[in-house]
């Protein structure tokens, strides 16, 4: 089976754009009806001969910006459930927020191997501001940006070595 490589988050950090990034695609969530929720998107990404399959899981539009949601709890679950690699996004503009070590701590106990991409390092200068995300004690870290197309081939790489 193809391996697969779940992204996870708190609302808000770029979750599904960094799915629509790495799939190269302009849109991974449309029509969005109040109270409907899609449990989740895949891809399927190839990189030199290696498949795998991206899995965004967040609550499609339903996610709350103060509360880790039963979405975002089913999403980590889902994630703990199934995934080989776990994609773990934070926003290097906001910092580390108590919702983030939520859910670095939903992940405990998890042995699958976590990276974590620090997006919206938009420039340069913004690389620096994620080492402040080593406190969570979890992943390799990259910083990346999904707007300014920054580390994308570097983050592949990053997955692809932990298949
Ligand atoms: P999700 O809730 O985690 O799925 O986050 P979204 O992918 O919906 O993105 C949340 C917001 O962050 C949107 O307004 C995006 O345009 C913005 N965003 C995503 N990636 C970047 C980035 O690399 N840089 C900046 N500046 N904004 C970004
Ligand atoms: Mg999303």
């Amino acid at each position: 089976p193809v391996p697969q490589v779940a992204i996870v988050g708190r609302p808000n950090v770029g979750k599904s754009s960094v799915f629509n990034w790495l799939a190269r695609r302009r849109l991974a969530i449309v029509d969005n009806f109040e109270g409907v929720t899609r449990d989740r998107m895949t891809t399927l990404i190839e990189s030199d001969d290696q498949f795998f399959e991206l899995v965004d899981t967040g609550g499609m539009g339903v996610e709350d910006a103060d509360d880790l949601t039963s979405d975002v709890r089913r999403q980590i679950d889902m994630a703990i459930a199934s995934a080989d690699v776990i994609l773990l996004v934070v926003d290097v503009q906001t910092g580390l927020m108590p919702l983030d070590e939520e859910v670095v701590e939903r992940l405990r106990g998890v042995e699958r191997p976590v990276i974590l991409v620090a997006n919206k390092a938009d420039q340069e200068h913004q690389d620096i501001h994620a080492d402040e995300f080593r406190k969570l004690g979890r992943g390799h870290l990259i910083t990346v940006s999904t707007t300014q197309n920054r580390h994308r081939d570097d983050l592949i790489q990053v997955i692809v070595d932990r298949l």
